[in-house]
């Protein structure tokens, strides 16, 4: 007898998709999948059967596998973005009903998502697409979702994305995000956010191990423990991983001996790219970008390091070494490091006030914070205190002016100030907490020597200004009075 229709569908059986299909069965909810190569398809059957004789049906075609769904009918899609979603829209929407549901799961830039709910609608299909974090292992057992789109949408699969998605003290990490393609603008930036924590603790690590002296071992240690205080976070035990992992080749650890040049896949370029159209400063996600494109230049950083040399530079730590409480230096760095995190996920969060202001997405801040609890990679316990500050003011205009965080951010500042200025006495590059502390330093200012800028651009464009003592705008002709 044929089986009993299933309550889902799931396309596109790599990573993502083999593990996310296998969290929904696991979770009771009978699933079918799809993969264009057929050899996925039976790879997933038979984890799902090793797994416990999960309720998983693998179909090899598009047909056979939206027929086998119950109606209204929800499939998601895993494949690679951009074409090959639009290919696999193609392949299944002949077989789908007024009514039935497509939900991209993929890193889709959001613009192609709201194309899509266009293209959807006129078939009268409804359309979601959603973020998806927390890699494999969040797929797996526990993702943090993103959904946007339509709400119709969301609420024929609410029940499912409850159960699958991982489970916090205050819910599941999953809430209907907004209409179009907010659920893909939500992940870009949570994407961002991610470049900008990697950034920052590689440059904690890079002060401790130079200027520090740390081993391994003691970085090791001393992750361990930032794990227990305000930075406790999924980045950071596996930062504390990391450097206890022996090298199978060698001597030492393994992280000693990893290429020191970055990948990235092009959402951490995405939120540069919006925050610079939407006018939003995001300094420390920006610079964690670029050090990702510095990092790709490895021969020439080579070259150029050989080059200085030659002309005299003296690239020797010793100096600020001599005289360094380590202690003091490890407790410095930790703050720092908090303090730099807050002003980066202060511009995450304006960025997407703005977006939502510019697209009428109504975001919840408060509630983006409180699904980034659990499951995806920049879960961290602070995320928590940063839901509460929306809460306590939903139009709180930067983090480091809740009274909470305000608080938090001057008790670090000389921490951070002696950091920052130690690394750049040792010619050690932090370019994410010097961002975050510019910004900070910026935006704390009632008065920026932005009036000399307005007076040149007055002085050679006749741009005019405005005064602070009278209203009005004003030109002056700079020359003839100089
Ligand atoms: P992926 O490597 O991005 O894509 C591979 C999948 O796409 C395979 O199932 C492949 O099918 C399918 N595919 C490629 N071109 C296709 C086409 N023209 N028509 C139909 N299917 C096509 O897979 P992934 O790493 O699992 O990621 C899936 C999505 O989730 C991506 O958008 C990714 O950015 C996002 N994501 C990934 C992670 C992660 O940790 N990997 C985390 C969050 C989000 P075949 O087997 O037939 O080649």
């Amino acid at each position: 007898a044929a089986p009993a229709l299933s309550q889902i569908g799931l396309a596109g059986l790599a990573v993502m998709g083999q593990n996310l299909a296998l969290n929904v069965a696991e979770k009771g909810f009978p699933i079918s999948v799809f993969n264009r190569t057929a050899s996925k398809v039976d790879e997933t059957i038979d984890r799902a059967r090793q797994e416990g004789n999960l309720p998983l049906f693998g179909y090899f075609t598009p047909k056979d596998f939206i027929l086998s769904l119950q109606r209204p009918r929800s499939i998601i899609i895993l494949v690679k973005a951009g074409a090959p979603v639009d290919q696999t829209i193609t392949a299944m929407s002949p077989f789908m009903d007024i009514g039935d549901t497509i939900i991209d799961g993929g890193n889709e830039w959001y613009q192609n998502t709201e194309r899509r709910i266009d293209q959807a609608n006129s078939k009268g299909l409804l359309y979601l697409g959603m973020g998806v974090s927390g890699g494999e292992d969040g797929a797996r057992h526990g993702p943090s979702l993103m959904p946007g789109g339509s709400y119709q949408a969301y609420s024929n699969v609410e029940r499912i994305l409850k159960k699958i998605a991982a489970q916090v003290d205050d819910g599941p990490c999953v809430t209907f995000v907004g209409e179009g393609g907010s659920g893909n603008f939500v992940k870009m930036v949570h994407n961002g956010i991610e470049y900008g924590d990697m950034q920052l603790i590689s440059e904690a690590y890079d002060v401790l191990k130079h200027v520090g002296g740390l081993s391994n071992d003691e970085l090791a240690k001393i992750f361990e423990e930032w794990n227990r205080s305000e930075l406790e976070s999924f980045l950071i035990e596996i930062t504390a991983d990391i450097f206890k992992v022996k090298d199978e080749f060698g001597e030492g650890e393994l992280v000693d001996k990893i290429l020191d040049k970055t990948g990235m896949k092009g959402t951490g370029k995405w939120t540069v790219q919006q925050a610079a159209e939407l006018s939003v400063a995001a300094p420390t996600i920006a610079a964690s970008l670029d050090c990702r494109y510095l990092s790709g230049l490895k021969e020439e950083r080579e070259l150029a390091a050989g080059a200085l040399r030659e002309a005299g530079m003296n690239d020797d730590v010793n100096a600020v070494r001599t005289g360094i409480d380590k202690k003091r230096l490890i407790d410095d760095v930790r703050q720092a490091l908090y303090a730099s995190k807050v002003c980066s996920y202060a511009q995450g969060m304006n960025l997407l006030r703005a977006k939502s202001v510019e697209k009428g997405w109504n975001l919840n801040l408060g509630e983006l914070a409180r699904i980034w609890k659990g499951g995806c990679i920049i879960r961290a316990v602070f995320l928590d205190r940063i839901k509460r500050a929306y809460q306590r003011n939903p139009g709180l205009s930067s983090l480091v002016v809740d009274p909470e965080f305000a608080r938090e951010m001057v008790q670090r500042q000389a921490a951070w100030r002696r950091v920052v200025g130690l690394a750049i006495s040792a010619g050690i590059s932090t370019p994410g907490m010097c961002a975050s502390l510019a910004y900070f330093d910026t935006y704390r200012r009632a008065r920026l020597p932005a009036n000399l800028v307005q007076a040149q651009r007055d002085y050679f464009g006749a741009h005019t200004y405005e005064r602070t003592d009278r209203s009005g705008s004003f030109h002056t002709e700079w020359s003839k009075l100089a």
